[in-house]
């Protein structure tokens, strides 16, 4: 209970600053002044002789109350009366007799022990409330306080001289620090305030810094939620009760608190002043004008440990609930869920501080983490509700994925041996022999962080995904494959001339060979010869190796063999046709193919130079064979020789017959075989 002692001269600002200390501090405001004003009413009013204490019987029958600040004595309101000139001048007579000094200081300690109050008045500090929490000494030089006096009366329509009203506060000072009993003195342990020279506010802003300081130094007892204490009700008010615990600590308890309250009930028809009062200790807040500790109580705290239960089983569930945040401090924040009060430290809360403020009315996603029964604490996080929340959304983002799913992801990461693609909630990984067919030797070249790729899933083990982007792609052999057939014939590009042959372009990745063997059908025509690199050469495809990857070439199976079928050999007798003449001899047609007839070779008879002198273009000549060879597309004939041959077939023929009529070896067979050797030269 916090007691604020004014003491002072008349006129020293006194009830002006009590006035609005009280109101901003929320304290009652006891004005002793005047209670000794309304006695020496009553006593004038009685008409007693006011020296004589003896007259003062009318005291224990006298009642007092303040009641909104308005003073009732005997049930009547003489606020107005007190103030008056003839009770001013008179107050300082019954103010010094010990029975009515005694009734009221008994009538102030009492009143001033219900509340947090400020009192005003002579002997606060010294006589009524030698314990008070603060005390004051207002002061004022004499003309600064008859001159605020003065004013004060204009204002009510009273017009007495500075000079007088001087004399009336030097008498009246005179006599109240004269008098015997209780005379008006500065407390030893009081802060003396000279308002001369300041305003009325900032007497008052020094007054609040002193309680400020004090209150904080103040609080002997301190008390833990959950705790239960004993308290005495000092307040009854309409939806609370205000209480002080061990008389120095000020607490609280709201209806709905109130263990058998039913609603609409009068809290002041059940719960009356000086009351005990036992409660448990629900939450321990500051009061917002002394900031010394203020208790809430509630008597329904079985109940309130009984609701905590609850949280118990949420916590052990690990379960996400949506809680309503009621209030934001710098320390977290208070949350609400069905009717209990959680507590979100902001440390549990991924915001900045500041942020915090703007979650105020927000529902947000909680997890219990520890539950206090004894101290009726639940505290919450925020971080781990989203934690698992992101477990969850990943779980089963995990559980939707197969084996073979096409799905577009970014790369959050690139290490040396692959990447890490994020598709989504869940992450995989693209191994370096997964970005394409070809070796990637640098990961870097292929992918960079924040590239949009689309990956195959090839594989899931445990929570580990293995992506592929190459199985995405044709294989460049399937590329080829789709290309190029057994048979098809086309026009390549030497990209190489190698030993074996000459390697052709296919596709960007795969070149064909085409063996020397396969360039021609004639062994003279030779393909390191006739090609080199960049030509263009007809090629067939010949095989295509699957196993391999080769692709074999001709270039000669798209040529015509027209020596396929020749089969001469040397004196086969043929015809042919005389195609073309040149100075060595003629060109001849034979069958499809070509062959040569030298110009010593058309008569064994006559000497020409040139062929046609005897076989025109167009002739067709019987000619015997000399040398044929398809291999290198070579017929060589001789129309010479097949004379010959025909003139030596009649002389055998001649000498046959003439053999059969006379005997061998005679001089004729001689002459035949000279013959004969003669027609082979
Ligand atoms: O403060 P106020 O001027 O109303 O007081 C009227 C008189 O009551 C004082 O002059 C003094 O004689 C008397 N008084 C007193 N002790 C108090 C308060 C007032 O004697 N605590």
């Amino acid at each position: 209970m916090y007691k604020i002692a004014i003491d002072g001269p008349a006129g020293s600002g006194k009830s002006t600053i009590s006035k609005i200390l009280a109101s901003k501090l929320g304290f009652e405001y006891i004005d002793t002044g005047a209670m000794y004003r309304a006695i020496t009413l009553k006593a004038l009013a009685m008409k007693i002789n006011l020296e004589d204490e003896e007259a003062y019987t009318f005291l224990k029958d006298t009642s007092l109350d303040i009641q909104n600040g308005r003073y009732i004595m005997d049930g009547v309101d003489v606020s107005e009366e007190i103030r008056s000139v003839m009770v001013t001048n008179n107050v300082s007579t019954p103010s010094k007799l010990a029975c009515v000094r005694s009734f009221l200081v008994d009538y102030q300690r009492k009143i001033s022990n219900m509340h947090n109050c400020i009192v005003d008045g002579r002997d606060i500090g010294t006589i009524v409330l030698p314990d008070a929490f603060l005390k004051i000494y207002l002061d004022a030089t004499i003309l600064c306080r008859a001159t605020r006096r003065r004013l004060e009366r204009l204002a009510s329509g009273v017009d007495l001289s500075l000079e007088d009203t001087i004399k009336e506060i030097e008498v009246r000072d005179w006599k109240d620090s004269t008098r015997k009993i209780s005379p008006l003195r500065c407390a030893e342990d009081a802060v003396v305030i000279d308002s001369t020279n300041l305003s009325i506010d900032e007497v008052v802003d020094q007054i609040i810094k002193l309680v400020n300081e004090r209150s904080k130094k103040m609080s002997k007892h301190t008390y833990n939620e959950g705790q239960a204490v004993k308290a005495r009700v000092i307040n009854v008010k309409r939806e609370s009760i205000e209480l002080i615990i061990d008389d120095d600590t000020n607490a609280v308890i709201y209806a709905n608190d109130l263990k058998n309250y039913q609603e609409g009930q009068k809290l002041y028809d059940i719960y009356h002043e000086g009351e005990e009062f036992e409660g448990f200790v629900k939450q321990i807040t500051k009061d917002n004008k002394t900031g010394a500790d203020r208790y809430i109580l509630s008597t329904k705290l079985e109940d309130e440990k009984a609701k905590l239960s609850l949280f118990e089983d949420l916590k052990a569930q690990d379960e996400i609930i949506k809680a309503k945040v009621v209030k934001v401090t710098k320390a977290g924040a208070d949350l609400e869920y069905e009717g209990v009060k959680l507590f979100l430290p902001a440390k549990f809360i991924d915001l900045k501080p500041e942020a915090l403020y703007t979650l105020k009315g927000q529902m947000l996603d909680v997890i219990v983490v520890y539950v206090n029964k004894d101290h009726l604490q639940v505290t919450v996080s925020n971080i781990m509700a989203m934690k698992k929340q992101h477990r969850l959304a990943k779980e089963a983002a995990f559980k939707a994925l197969e084996v073979g799913m096409v799905k577009d992801g970014e790369v959050v990461n690139v290490l040396p041996y692959g990447a890490i693609v994020s598709l989504g909630e869940v992450s995989g990984l693209l191994h370096q022999s997964e970005m394409d067919h070809k070796l990637v030797r640098n990961v870097n070249k292929v992918v960079k962080v924040g590239d949009k790729v689309t990956v195959k899933i090839i594989d899931i083990k445990d929570d580990k995904i293995a992506l592929s982007m190459k199985a995405l792609v044709k294989h460049p052999w399937e590329v080829l494959k789709e290309k190029y057939h057994v048979g098809d014939v086309f026009e390549g590009v030497v990209s190489k001339i190698i030993a074996a042959g000459a390697l052709i372009k296919l596709t960007d990745d795969y070149a064909g060979l085409l063996p020397n063997s396969e360039y021609s059908w004639f062994s003279n025509v030779t393909l390191a010869n006739e090609l080199k690199e960049n030509d263009l050469v007809t090629v067939k495809v010949k095989a295509i190796d699957d196993e391999k990857k080769r692709v074999s070439l001709s270039h000669k199976e798209t040529l015509e063999n027209t020596w396929a079928d020749i089969s001469l050999r040397r004196g086969d007798r043929i015809s042919v046709i005389v195609s073309e003449i040149n100075e060595k001899g003629a060109l001849v047609n034979y069958k499809n193919v070509q062959g040569f007839l030298p110009v010593s070779e058309v008569s064994a008879t006559k000497r020409i130079s040139k062929v046609d002198e005897v076989f025109p273009v167009g002739t067709t000549v019987e000619v015997m064979v000399k040398e044929c060879d398809p291999s290198v597309a070579k017929l060589r004939v001789s129309a010479k020789a097949l004379e010959l041959a025909k003139e030596r077939d009649t002389f055998d023929k001649y000498f046959a017959e003439q053999e059969k009529e006379m005997p061998s070896s005679t001089i004729g067979d001689l002459i035949g075989d000279f013959k004969l050797k003669d027609s082979d030269k």
